[in-house]
């Protein structure tokens, strides 16, 4: 069965340097034209997609960010960025960006300290993750934030944080070593899966809270994810390595999607689906 919810991985540019980015792309260091990156996503959601995800790199960076997340919206896609803000403030203000149905938000810590370590940030990127949870709502977006446990905050509470911006969704990620991204940054960063189930189990309060925390360890990330890379190909990560698959533009989205090791139960065993449309998700939580 082909997945509902895609990521698409627009770039490998960014402006961040985080220590255990396992989204470099060194092999890949192309992108596609705007148009066929669009192509690419009509094939996706002729094949049965229905959430698209834009992801990098950074993917604000994309000169034509706007434009893709309005092709989205126009294909019939439930629309969603991952940032670290570098240029969300400006894509939110356009009319693409008020499209926009989720905003994700990558923070790692609850201090500007904490994200500075792991290389995410700097002074004011705590604020400034406020402050785009903000921006996002009062444009109807839901609002998701994401973290990677590592080292540097495995013993971290974050209830101050993830209580000022209440997101409907909070993804906790442990620290994950990828082959060919990360392998020279990560090893001082890894965490076991006892400790990262402490740093979930610390934050339990937040479900009471009406923050739905969705914590995955590593083997929940593994080929559970339908991954686009920038030059159009599915790509998986089983083995510890990505393993890029065929083109979409030249096998079609099914055939590519085969060509790699996705696997669509293990994406619904991590809860991959949910109620993410606007009219659904407003319903779920009676604001409708
Ligand atoms: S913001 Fe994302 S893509 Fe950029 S370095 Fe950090 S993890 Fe990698």
């Amino acid at each position: 069965m082909f997945p509902r919810a895609i990521n698409f991985h627009l770039l490998r540019a960014c402006n961040a340097r985080c220590h255990y980015c396992f989204a470099r792309f060194r092999e890949t260091p192309n992108r596609l034209p705007t148009v066929l990156a669009i192509e690419v996503m009509r094939r996706v959601r002729e094949a049965g997609g229905e959430k698209m995800n834009f992801v990098g790199g950074e993917p604000t960076l994309h000169p034509d960010i706007e434009r893709l997340v309005v092709a989205a919206r126009e294909l019939g896609f439930t629309t969603s960025i991952v940032s670290n803000g570098a240029r969300l403030e400006k894509l939110l203000a356009s009319p693409g960006g008020k499209l926009l149905d989720w905003v994700g938000l990558s923070v790692d810590s609850a201090t500007d300290a904490g994200n500075t370590l792991v290389g995410r940030g700097g002074p004011g990127y705590t604020a400034q993750v406020v402050a785009h949870a903000q921006r996002a709502r009062a444009n109807g977006a839901a609002v998701k934030l994401n973290t990677v446990v590592t080292q540097h905050n495995v013993n971290e509470d974050m209830h101050s944080l993830v209580l000022a911006i209440r997101p409907q969704r909070w993804k906790v990620f442990q620290v994950l070593r990828v082959e060919g991204q990360n392998e020279d940054t990560v090893a001082d960063l890894l965490v076991d899966a006892a400790a990262f189930a402490a740093f979930v189990a610390r934050h339990d309060s937040l479900f009471d809270a009406g923050v739905a925390v969705v914590a995955e360890d590593n083997g929940a990330m593994t080929d559970s994810y339908a991954m686009v890379d920038p030059m159009g190909r599915f790509f998986g990560n089983s083995g510890g390595v990505h393993c890029v698959g065929q083109y979409i533009l030249e096998v079609g989205a099914e055939a590519a999607l085969a060509s790699v090791g996705f696997s669509n139960q293990r994406l619904l065993a991590r809860g991959g689906e949910y109620a993410w449309a606007r009219g659904e998700r407003q319903s779920a939580q009676g604001e409708a």
